[in-house]
């Protein structure tokens, strides 16, 4: 193969401990928070090399074992330094469907990264995996067009109906395809991805790359009904009984937001992370010029919350024009939960991070528009429920800052319209599915469920993990009809 790394040179431990990390090369923060592209920008065939070089090749590779879908990470690190770069993405779709987007938005730091070797030593910082994946990802997009996934043969006539298009429904979908099914995809919204396409922004995860994993589905023969809201439009049972699916998995997600539940919330300005990243990713919001999505937009942005979504909703109200974009949040650094890479990079962009602070009302003025913010201090108590230490408020520590906008990512529910409308399907108190942790199987015969609407709010790898894992249980189901 052209690629192949023809120079290879057998490195030993030694020498391979003694190269020094690469870092991913990013644009210039200055530059990038005036634009809406991609952040990272990617190594070079060169630097993928070298940081493949790194993997000592364990004896017990314990990056395997951080993986949520238990992908074979040295395998893959080895086909790169060989320059073997297409089997390296043929290794990693093994397991994976989606890695150019899990390369991209998974928490490595958490998961392989943290328990590779060589970061678990003192002199030295864990092999890139997540750089490396997507890397390997980005190159089969550029050079092998077919994916090596193409199925046109239907094995058997039995159709299947996912609901909702996120990461656990597009895995499922593509899996089920594979095997030989006939797969039907219904997303409520007009476009296809879920927090993929509606809440993680362009800047950290660019559409195309959705939208060429969600074109080699439907090469691969899988349909996809959008605007079809299932528990509305049509209900589960409607499917399995008079349309003809033999059965579903539901991947709707846990999309509904919570609220502070505090006097001026309803004010014009206040927003959901939800609704703010919604209008300007899915409604195009931040091209104002072509389209007529409303969208505030003024100098003090506070975003409360220090997630994930937090972190997306604070950086993409920079690039919409808020000179001064805020994080309050009631605990500490420490307790931050968005992934380290999202903080460093808006620190980088000049967001300000301000903790131990909880709203207690927003203040509006005659026209119903938000023009202030009150807070109280706040200190760390014991550990709560969470294992995190509980914040407590600091008595007569109360403030008035002056903000034009604020959006809530303090957390979601559960969708509830697809479990609220299906009989028989049981649910936790919290009104998530029950499902198998292994098969995705619900309480319901031919009813299998995955992703955030069976764990709560998770992540992209875990939702994709679960709808593979049911393909294979459908699968099991359909061949043997026993439930
Ligand atoms: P979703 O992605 O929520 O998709 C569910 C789909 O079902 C949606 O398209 C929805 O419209 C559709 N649907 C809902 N109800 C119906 C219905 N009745 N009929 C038809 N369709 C329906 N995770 C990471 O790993 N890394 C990150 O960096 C990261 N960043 C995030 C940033 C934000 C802003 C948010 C909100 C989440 C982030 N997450 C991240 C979490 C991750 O995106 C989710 O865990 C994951 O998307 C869950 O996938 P899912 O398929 O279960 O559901
Ligand atoms: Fe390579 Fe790290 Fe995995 Fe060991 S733990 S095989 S060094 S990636």
């Amino acid at each position: 193969m052209e690629n192949k790394n023809k120079e290879q040179i057998i490195l030993n431990t030694k020498e391979r401990l003694k190269i020094i990390r690469h870092d991913m090369p990013a644009q210039n923060p200055a530059k990038r928070v005036q634009n809406f592209k991609e952040v990272s920008i990617g190594y070079s065939i060169e630097e993928a090399i070298e940081e493949a070089k790194r993997c000592i090749d364990c004896k017990v590779p314990y990056c395997i074992q951080g993986c949520p879908v238990s992908i074979d990470i040295p395998a893959f690190i080895k086909l790169i330094e060989k320059g073997d770069f297409l089997g390296a993405a043929k290794k990693i779709r093994e397991k994976s469907s989606l890695p150019a987007i899990c390369g991209r938005v998974c928490p490595q730091e958490d998961q392989c990264e943290k328990v590779c070797t060589v970061g678990r030593r003192k002199d030295s910082t864990s092999v890139a995996i997540g750089n490396l994946e997507r890397f390997v990802a980005d190159y089969e997009a550029e050079h092998d067009k077919k994916n090596n996934l193409s199925n046109d043969k239907y094995l058997y006539d039995k159709k299947i109906a996912i609901v909702g298009a996120g990461p656990s429904g597009l895995a499922a979908a593509g899996e089920l395809r594979q095997k030989g099914y006939r797969v039907s995809i219904f997303e409520a919204l007009h476009e296809v991805g879920g927090v993929l396409i509606y809440g993680v922004p362009e800047f950290r995860l660019p559409k195309s790359i959705l939208l060429r994993e969600v074109q080699i589905l439907k090469d691969m023969g899988v349909e996809i009904f959008t605007n079809v809201v299932i528990g509305k439009t049509i209900t589960v049972d409607e499917l399995l009984n008079e349309k003809g699916y033999s059965a579903v998995f539901i991947g709707t997600g846990a999309g509904t937001p919570k609220f502070l539940n505090i006097p001026g919330e309803e004010l014009n300005g206040v927003y959901s992370a939800n609704e703010f990243l919604t209008r300007i990713n899915l409604m195009r919001a931040y091209n104002m010029n072509e389209y007529d999505t409303p969208m505030k937009c003024g100098k003090t942005l506070v975003v409360f919350g220090a997630g994930n979504t937090a972190m997306d909703a604070v950086r993409t109200g920079l690039r919409l024009g808020y000179s001064d974009a805020r994080i309050f949040y009631r605990r500490s650094r420490n307790e931050m939960t968005a992934r380290l890479e999202e903080i460093h990079h808006a620190e980088q962009e000049g967001i300000k991070f301000e903790f131990l602070i909880n709203p207690i009302r927003f203040i509006g003025d005659e026209k119903q528009d938000l023009k202030q913010v009150e807070c109280e201090r706040m200190e760390l108590g014991e550990p709560d429920e969470s294992g995190r230490r509980r914040p407590i408020p600091i008595k007569g520590s109360e403030f008035i800052a002056d903000i034009d906008a604020a959006v809530i990512a303090i957390g979601t529910n559960v969708n509830p319209i697809v479990p609220s409308s299906t009989p028989g399907m049981d649910l936790n108190k919290w009104g998530y599915i029950i499902a198998d942790e292994k098969t995705g199987k619900t309480t319901k015969k031919g009813v299998f469920a995955g992703g955030d609407i069976v764990t709560g709010a998770a992540t992209v790898i875990l939702a994709m993990g679960a709808g593979k894992n049911a393909a294979d249980a459908i699968d099991e189901y359909l061949k043997t009809n026993i439930w």
